[in-house]
């Protein structure tokens, strides 16, 4: 079955377009809302196309993804007619999602409700559902949600030590993000260690340029580390995560800054960045903290620091753990954030392989714990848009 995945984001759209679990195409429409918008559409075996176009708002942009996939030179596809579904990534489901959906009005009318709490992520995410609405009116289209598999997490870890109201009036608790990710690598580790999911405890590990840990219980997220936002939890490349909530208050009152002021800094301006002044690129941190450079090797410290006190505070609330996963654009390739992350824990049964860890290939799924180590370690490709056309067949399919 041909399936079309669309990430909508506030001013691009990422693309994949599939045959089942073969990837046809895949490309990026990026600076949407301008005259130079950019289209890197790329097809297995042949050269990647870059392209120039005025695209004022997602519609258009997405007609010009459909046109380059039909089109005799650069596309896949005989026909639009071919597509024969379309998987949406959705970032905020809040209560109202636990799964992936097929999409109705009435879903329609509830991911428009969790706008409220989403305001940066639900919009262009519907901007790609109106889009194919009204350019494929007949292809049945499907809601995979960030926050969903987290809706598994018991209310003691998802409340919020604030007046219950705000959970009952705001519906202000944790959701925690990443799930596609969360959801995927848990998957592909099982496999790999060769028992089924619902016999594992795993602690996933997605470090990008936002990071969040989760606990994975037999299959379930019991536990993350991101919140109401993805702004709780670990510092990332540009974001606070947790930090004592006195603090930007008392920063408003010094600085004289506004609501939305605050919210940039500890948003846009926090994180690995915010410490090091130099970047929110983890290759630039590494490099420049190999260097000498104080203020990277601390950004590094307190960012593989919190995230060790994270895995171990897992451990605990799963009394105990199978395996540890890293994955994201850092987890991935960092041998240095693996490293870092898990020292120091061999009375806890986790005992990583440096030799393993600093050898593994790029792009490749590999375990680099030693063979004595009680929890396993592993490095684990994440692949969300896979989930999201997997999850948009099976829905289709079983209508
Ligand atoms: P996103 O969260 O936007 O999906 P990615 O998962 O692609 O991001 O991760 C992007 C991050 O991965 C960037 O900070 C980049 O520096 C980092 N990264 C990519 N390759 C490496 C590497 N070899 N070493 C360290 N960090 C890396």
């Amino acid at each position: 079955m041909k399936v079309l995945v669309l990430n909508c984001g506030s001013s691009s759209v990422k693309y994949r377009l599939y045959d089942d679990d073969e990837q046809l195409a895949e490309g990026l429409l990026e600076k949407i809302g301008t005259g130079e918008a950019q289209l890197n559409h790329t097809v297995a075996g042949r050269k990647k196309e870059v392209s120039v176009h005025e695209i004022l708002e997602h519609r258009t942009g997405i007609e010009l993804i459909l046109k380059t996939l039909v089109d005799a030179d650069k596309g896949v596809l005989k026909s639009i007619d071919d597509i024969e579904a379309v998987g949406h990534r959705v970032v905020h489901g809040a209560e109202a999602f636990s799964q992936s959906t097929l999409i109705t009005p009435e879903v329609v009318a509830k991911i428009e409700e969790c706008i409220d709490i989403a305001p940066l992520h639900n919009p262009p995410n519907l901007a790609g559902i109106y889009a194919i609405s009204e350019l494929l009116p007949k292809v049945p289209q499907v809601a995979v949600f960030d926050t969903a598999f987290h809706q598994t997490m018991p209310e003691r870890a998802y409340m919020y030590a604030i007046p219950y109201v705000f959970y009952t009036q705001y519906h202000i608790r944790k959701y925690g993000f990443h799930g596609i990710s969360h959801q995927y690598v848990s998957h592909e580790a099982a496999s790999l260690l060769g028992k089924p999911l619902e016999d594992l405890r795993i602690i996933t590990c997605h470090l990008g340029n936002g990071s969040s840990v989760t606990a994975v219980d037999h299959g379930r997220s019991v536990d993350s580390s991101m919140g109401f936002t993805p702004l709780e939890g670990l510092p990332m490349g540009t974001r606070s995560g947790d930090i004592d909530p006195a603090v930007p208050l008392y920063i408003m009152g010094k600085e004289e800054l506004n609501l939305q002021q605050i919210n940039a800094l500890l948003n846009k301006h926090s994180g690995v960045l915010g410490i090091s002044g130099i970047s929110n690129d983890f290759r630039t941190i590494e490099e420049e903290a190999s260097k000498g450079d104080r203020r990277a090797a601390l950004a590094l410290e307190v960012f593989c620091y919190r995230l060790k006190k994270y895995i171990g505070s897992y451990i605990a609330a799963m009394n105990g753990a199978d395996a540890v996963v890293f994955t994201g654009g850092v987890g991935e390739n960092s041998d240095v954030v693996r490293d870092m992350a898990t020292r120091d824990m061999e009375f806890l049964g986790l005992e990583l392989d440096r030799e393993k860890n600093r050898t593994k290939k790029r792009g490749e799924a590999a375990e680099i714990s030693t063979a004595s180590s009680r929890i396993r370690i592993l490095v684990v490709p994440t692949n969300e848009e896979l989930l999201i056309a997997r999850d948009t067949r099976r829905i289709v399919t079983s209508r």
